[in-house]
């Protein structure tokens, strides 16, 4: 019968760690050589820091896009009870289907769940680049999207954003070849903030290849309060090759429990469901994600209030002088530049956490105490480095 190799005795076993720890201090030969060529050219995904600790400030991070509230009770009570953690969780997350279906009055073969957006991305991708093909994305845009498309090999084109933050779609139709098989689009855009409008979209969705697999990422559809914006749920009735990707990390708090989901035709459905890990998403999360959308009326008020929140700082923080782009998600968007890492300093110094991308800083809706220091110190900023001029 094979033998494991590491069956041995408590004492051996302590040996053995030590051996194991030394080892690991020395680098590894040849460490490429099982990897795939295109590993290399794959960026590392850059999580939200948190908050440095400053004596006598409390500390907020707004670096993540993360709810600052805890859920809502019925999702907390939801929490509370026991789960066997000895049983797999449904694999088809049977009752989330149908709450869903419920909710966005929909087939439940248009509906795939995973752990997250970021896994159901990545599933599309998965499902549909390869080595030749191509993906287009706005840019600056979700940080897993050149991620995913060079771990799959595709060649990618990254399209710059307007001057005014906004996708540029004319330029994405541009982009198209008779290899794109994905285009990925996200409303409102994460990092900078501005929703698609749907006359936009429209025109865009009736130029696109039929062969084309078109992306919405909607993480942040809840908070959008632009009324001219483009609605996923309305879009599809219209596209086939269109797939909305939707989340509980978001507008419902949830991030830590990993749940969103896709709504697409069947077929897109049955593809990605290929991609997806079994049982990739818990009983407990699927059970929370449950009890949110019981209450969703609750989840949306609590977003209407994060949009104003938001909408009251973007206000402030024009009124100081800075060019803030249109913010329709729970976030708000410095295009900083040069400046971001200065700026974040400053931010760090306040234990403010803050997300420094390389064009600027994105800063999440956090408590009013949060969004009060943060004014004072894009304030004093303003003050040291744009004493006369806007910015
Ligand atoms: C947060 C986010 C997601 C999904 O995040 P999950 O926590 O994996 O659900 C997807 N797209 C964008 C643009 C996001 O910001």
């Amino acid at each position: 019968m094979h033998k494991p190799g590491g069956y041995c005795t408590k004492i051996e076993h302590r040996k053995n760690d030590a051996a194991i720890t030394a080892r690991k201090y020395q680098p590894m030969k040849q460490h490429t050589a099982f990897f795939r060529s295109i590993l290399d050219s794959v960026p590392d995904y850059q999580p939200g820091k948190p908050p440095a600790t400053v004596p006598g400030l409390q500390p907020y991070k707004l670096s993540s896009n993360e709810h600052f509230l805890e859920p809502i009770p019925a999702v907390q009570e939801s929490l509370a009870k026991p789960v066997s953690p000895a049983l797999y969780p449904d694999a088809a997350a049977d009752a989330l289907v149908q709450e869903l279906v419920n909710y966005l009055q929909v087939p439940n073969d248009h509906i795939a769940i995973g752990a997250g957006g970021s896994e159901l991305l990545t599933a599309i991708a998965q499902v549909t680049l390869e080595a030749g093909t191509e993906v287009v994305y706005p840019w600056p845009s979700f940080e897993m999207y050149p991620q995913i498309s060079a771990l799959n090999a595709a060649d990618q084109k990254p399209i710059g954003l307007t001057a005014d933050s906004r996708h540029d779609l004319p330029a994405i139709i541009e982009a198209i070849t008779p290899r794109t098989r994905l285009v990925l689009l996200c409303s409102p855009n994460n990092p900078t903030g501005p929703s698609l409008l749907v006359t936009e979209f429209e025109e865009f969705m009736a130029q696109v290849p039929s062969e084309v697999l078109v992306v919405l990422d909607e993480a942040y559809w809840e908070f959008n309060t632009a009324p001219d914006a483009v609605d996923g749920l309305t879009a599809l009735k219209n596209h086939e090759n269109l797939v909305l990707v939707r989340t509980f990390s978001k507008a419902h708090g949830l991030a830590g429990l990993r749940v969103g989901y896709t709504v697409a035709q069947p077929e897109v459905t049955a593809a990605i469901g290929k991609a997806i890990i079994p049982f990739g998403v818990t009983q407990a999360s699927q059970d929370a994600a449950v009890a949110s959308l019981h209450h969703v009326d609750d989840v949306m008020e609590r977003a209407r209030a994060i949009a104003t929140a938001r909408d009251n700082f973007a206000h402030a923080l024009r009124t100081q002088g800075w060019d803030v782009p249109e913010a329709q998600a729970n976030f708000v968007w410095l295009a900083l530049q040069d400046l971001s890492t200065v700026f974040e300093d400053a931010c760090v110094e306040q234990s403010l956490a803050v997300r420094n991308l390389t064009d600027g800083v994105r800063i999440s809706i956090g408590p009013a105490e949060a969004m009060d220091r943060m004014l004072k110190v894009t304030q004093q900023f303003r003050e040291r480095h744009f004493p006369s001029n806007r910015f």
